[in-house]
């Protein structure tokens, strides 16, 4: 397909004033920016086709992966030794609203040996579900693993919300959505045992307690600000239980987004890809890679408990099927 440089241009500035408070790496020479180019390439073939009517692509100084619309997750992108200081709510984002009515019938945390990685919202079949915050939609689809119908759209600040068991999706992958807008219908597709809406907040594709943010009673959010660090989630307010003696002045906690990479020198920063590799992350980075190598008697469900993580996760980062028969001397990525 032939990109008319004018329209490259139009996204390119798009970008370069959405993020201008923020330091991306923007090759700002004349003709068709590189940063452009390989933003285009990484799009997916559908994706192509509609790149050009996405405002913005948001939080895209986070995700080096860029932007793909298949999967949940398609990268390890969170670095140990980097501390994220996240404003709930910026002027991209809007103002946080709840997505649904209903109580929750199922919280975050294990259940039955199972990690179960959101909130469950009771609903009746066919209540409306809105997008949480403004964003653009990552993902929507129907039939997807356990989630069923899936929504994923993802915020300005970084965070990600998902939104699954839909028995309707009203919106398409690379729309823009503001927050409070109809995104689909409550439903108890995938593994569901009633009509539900199951919730999940990430940030750089992981998963976390979504009341870290939100106050699931009130439908209100409970901070302004989420700090990630080591790879845990906090609130502001709970940043006496980040042990560490590097303790974040309050001073950084502004409205702007900081990243704060109090231990990686600066030229060990993953730089983005053009291709659909995970980013290359310098060794110095905390963040290796464990595996499970499998031995006999081993299930998915072993390892998982052993590990605190759960089968889904497994078999989504190691590209398995539940039912998949695992062999002797088998590496088993761990989270
Ligand atoms: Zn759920």
């Amino acid at each position: 397909m032939y990109l008319k440089p004018s329209l490259l241009y139009i996204l390119f500035a798009c970008m370069q004033y959405s993020f201008a408070q923020v330091e991306i790496m923007v090759d700002t020479n004349t003709h068709i920016p590189n940063t452009v180019d390989s933003l285009i390439l990484n799009f997916n073939e559908t994706a192509k086709d509609t790149v050009l009517s996405i405002p913005m692509l948001p939080a895209i100084q986070f995700y080096t992966d860029v932007w793909k619309n298949e999967n949940t997750r398609s990268a390890y992108l969170i670095k140990k030794d980097t501390t994220y200081v996240l404003p709930i709510e910026n002027a991209n984002t809007g103002s946080f609203v709840f997505p649904c009515q209903g109580k929750v019938c199922s919280p975050y945390g294990m259940r039955s040996g199972r990690m179960h990685t959101g909130m469950d919202i009771k609903q009746n079949y066919g209540d409306s579900i809105c997008a949480a915050w403004n964003g653009v939609v990552r993902m929507a689809r129907m039939g997807y693993y356990g989630y069923g119908g899936i929504v994923v759209i993802r915020h300005d600040n970084g965070l990600e919300t998902i939104y699954a068991h839909l028995s309707r999706i009203s919106v398409l992958p690379n729309q823009k959505v503001k927050a409070g807008d109809l995104i689909g219908k409550a439903g108890r597709t995938g593994r569901a045992t009633t009509e539900h809406l199951h919730f999940e907040t990430r940030f750089l594709y992981e998963y976390f307690n979504p009341k870290t943010i939100i106050d699931f009673e009130s439908g209100q959010l409970i901070s302004d600000t989420l700090i990630v660090k080591n790879g845990k989630f906090y609130a502001k307010q709970e940043i006496n239980k980040i042990t560490d003696e590097e303790i974040i002045p309050s001073s950084s906690l502004t409205d702007s987004l900081l990243i704060q990479n109090t231990v990686m020198p600066a030229d060990s920063i993953a730089t983005p890809t053009t291709n659909n590799d995970p980013p290359k992350v310098n060794s110095n980075a905390i963040y290796k890679p464990k595996y499970h190598i499998i031995k006999q008697g081993d299930t998915l469900y072993q390892i998982a408990k052993k590990h605190r993580t759960s089968i889904n996760k497994l078999c989504e980062i190691n590209k398995l099927k539940e039912t998949d028969i695992l062999s002797i001397g088998q590496k088993i990525k761990l989270p």
